[in-house]
């Protein structure tokens, strides 16, 4: 498993943080979450799940295969139009692409 945060969606209210402190951590000095971890160790996918569930604006994102990064693994191959204009919109924002991955 991997995770990514969407960071122009996160609202640095620290949940995940409190939740999964292994995991994730607030970037100094905005308090933007970030993933410390290249994959999620397998104890650890239950917490993982349960913070992203409880992440107040869903910036958490839960990547199930270990096989590298896939910017469109899901189980819906295709995404929604808003889900494709708002990584449009992220796109023109974030021109290097940074997920929240460090
Ligand atoms: S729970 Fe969501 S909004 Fe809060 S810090 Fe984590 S990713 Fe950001």
């Amino acid at each position: 498993m991997r995770v990514v945060i969407d960071q122009d969606l996160c609202g640095t209210t620290g949940q995940c943080v409190l939740t999964v402190p292994g995991t994730f951590r607030q970037r100094e000095p905005d308090g933007m979450a970030e993933v410390c971890v290249a994959t999620v160790p397998q104890a650890l996918h239950a917490a993982v799940r349960l913070a992203a569930s409880q992440c107040p604006v869903a910036a958490i994102r839960i990547i199930e295969s270990d096989a590298g990064y896939d910017e469109h693994a899901s189980a819906d191959p295709a995404p929604s139009p808003a889900e494709a204009e708002r990584h449009a919109v992220k796109d023109q924002r974030n021109p290097g692409g940074h997920d929240g991955t460090v």
